[in-house]
């Protein structure tokens, strides 16, 4: 079966890896000259950083993403370590204490600092420990089969129940449930901003989902309670990069061919049925399976063709809602910041006020580093990426794809130096420390993407939003990744990538 995949990033490397593993013949084309897409690394001065990728969910041996690396047999490739965020905001700090303070360690800190919202915290932790049973279930329905499955699907429905009257509510709604004060409501919500995604349009019950307390201390144990098992979050050692190489390696010993610098131009299509890939010198290759990551509109209206599409998918291609970008700056430093930051990732927060941070955001205003931005330092957790006793440190901020006022070319360096400043307000000594620096705009990820609208996340998880199915209208043809079914983030694309791959080779 030959198969061909548009783009190299963790979606089209994990399909290619499965499939070739079934013995399909595969190669993967990708646009740049390096393959990972938003999971490749950045490079200079001997120093390395992480584009698109913090922390990573569930890549421990018994949790689904480490499972399916072991099943693709690179699982001893891929070094991982548990590791957990930070969040600063304007008036606390919800630093992890250095002695291990017990699950409810951060509960019990919000009571400190809320006290007039003890009850309802209370009853926001019973919640969580709720929900995540509800998880575990789920991910038990996913693997068991036959009467097994029937089983975990009755703990499943078992397990909904107590949120059956909530299902349809917004995050905002569930929030109001449990509090009042605006500052504990955006300790849960304020990773929305970085989803471009209101709280009124983000699905309630979500919430959970955002905030398990695995992430913030990795100490805390898997099981919450009986029956509720949270997955642990993991740094990858020596960066994601690492995991790129081992999957493209994976599929090389596999038979199969990865096509740095490579460009599909046109998908081709005859009769409803997929045929193969034209490059972008004019190569015609024959497929009987094409698998396209990327952008959902690039994808189906420049690669595939309109003609060629049913006009109510054509209608829900258009509809999809899609995030914004994010502007970074990658410093080398000749000291250690994470004295300051407290670990590998930290988020800094300068508002509460979500909604109004998010509707500038979608009129091309961009707040320069003032609503908040995020702090990785890789070399907290592997040294290698950075000449030795130096630091690599990422800070970046979402913001519009395009500015309302001049282009980021124009304001670039601008906008590094006011972001650097509002960073080293927590982190004393950036600038000083700084021997190199880097700065990555959105029109960077437009080349390194292929993209002509960055969105650094993929789909923006808006409420009611029809996604497009893995199997597309087109006989053939199917469409993964970030913008697809799964929407983005690393666990939700590797563990959506691999199930559709498997199904293409009928296991
Ligand atoms: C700053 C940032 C922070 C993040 N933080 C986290 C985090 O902490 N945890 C987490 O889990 N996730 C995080 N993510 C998200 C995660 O990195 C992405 O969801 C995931 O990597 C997307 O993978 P993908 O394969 O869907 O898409 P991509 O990586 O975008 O891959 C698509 C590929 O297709 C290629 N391509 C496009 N058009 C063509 C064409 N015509 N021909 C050939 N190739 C083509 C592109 O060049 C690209 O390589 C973050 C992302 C960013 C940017």
């Amino acid at each position: 079966m030959q198969t061909i995949i548009i783009g190299s990033g963790v979606s089209g490397l994990i399909c290619a890896a499965t499939l070739a593993q079934a013995g399909h013949s595969v190669t993967v084309f990708e646009q740049f000259h390096r393959a990972g897409g938003s999971t490749a690394p950045f490079e200079r001065d001997g120093f390395r950083w992480d584009l698109g990728q913090l922390l990573v969910e569930g890549f421990g041996p018994d949790e689904p993403t480490g499972q399916v690396l072991a099943a693709l047999g690179i699982a001893d490739r891929v070094r991982v370590k548990q590791d957990d965020r930070r969040y600063v905001f304007p008036d606390f700090d919800l630093l992890k204490p250095q002695e291990y303070g017990g699950p409810r360690w951060r509960i019990e800190r919000l009571k400190e600092l809320f006290p007039a919202e003890s009850a309802g915290l209370e009853r926001y932790y019973r919640d969580l420990i709720r929900f995540t049973r509800l998880m575990t279930a789920a991910r038990k329905v996913e693997q068991a089969e036959g009467p097994a499955r029937l089983a975990a699907q009755a703990r499943m429905y078992a397990a909904l129940l107590p949120f059956f009257t909530r299902m349809n509510w917004n995050a905002q709604q569930v929030m109001d449930n449990y509090f009042k004060s605006e500052q504990l409501k955006a300790v849960f919500m304020s990773i929305l901003a970085d989803f471009f995604t209101p709280p009124s349009k983000f699905q309630g019950l979500g919430v959970f989902a955002l905030n398990p307390e695995t992430s913030f201390d990795s100490r805390v144990p898997a099981e919450l309670a009986p029956g509720a098992v949270q997955l642990h979050y993991y740094s990858i050692l020596g960066g994601i990069g690492t995991l790129v190489d081992a999957l493209v390696a994976r599929i090389v010993e596999l038979g199969g061919q990865v096509l740095p610098g490579r460009p599909v131009e046109k998908v081709l299509v005859e009769n409803g049925k997929v045929k193969g890939v034209q490059d972008r010198d004019g190569n015609v290759l024959p497929a009987d399976v094409v698998i396209a990551s990327g952008a959902v509109n690039e994808v189906f209206f420049n690669l595939v063709g309109e003609e060629h599409l049913p006009a109510d998918f054509a209608a829900r291609v258009r509809a999809q809602p899609l995030m914004d970008s994010v502007f970074m700056v990658h410093l080398g430093l000749d000291y250690d910041p994470s004295v300051h930051t407290g670990g590998a990732v930290a988020y800094y927060y300068g508002t509460y006020d979500l909604e109004n941070g998010i509707s500038e955001a979608a009129q091309g205003l961009y707040h320069e580093g003032r609503a908040g931005f995020v702090v990785h330092v890789p070399t907290h957790h592997s040294p290698e990426m950075a000449p030795e006793g130096m630091h690599a440190m990422t800070i970046y901020t979402i913001c519009p794809d395009r500015l309302s006022e001049g282009t980021w070319s124009e304001r670039r360096v601008e906008f590094a130096d006011k972001l650097v400043a509002y960073a080293e307000a927590h982190i004393p000594g950036l600038r000083e420390h700084t021997v190199t620096r880097a700065i990555m705009t959105p029109d960077d990820f437009h080349g390194r993407l292929g993209v002509d609208h960055h969105a650094f996340g993929g789909l923006a998880p808006w409420l009611g939003t029809r996604r497009i199915p893995a199997q597309t209208p087109i006989a053939g043809l199917w469409f993964t990744g970030q913008q697809g079914e799964s929407g983005g983030g690393t666990y939700a694309v590797i563990m959506a990538a691999y199930k559709m791959a498997k199904k293409i080779a009928g296991k």
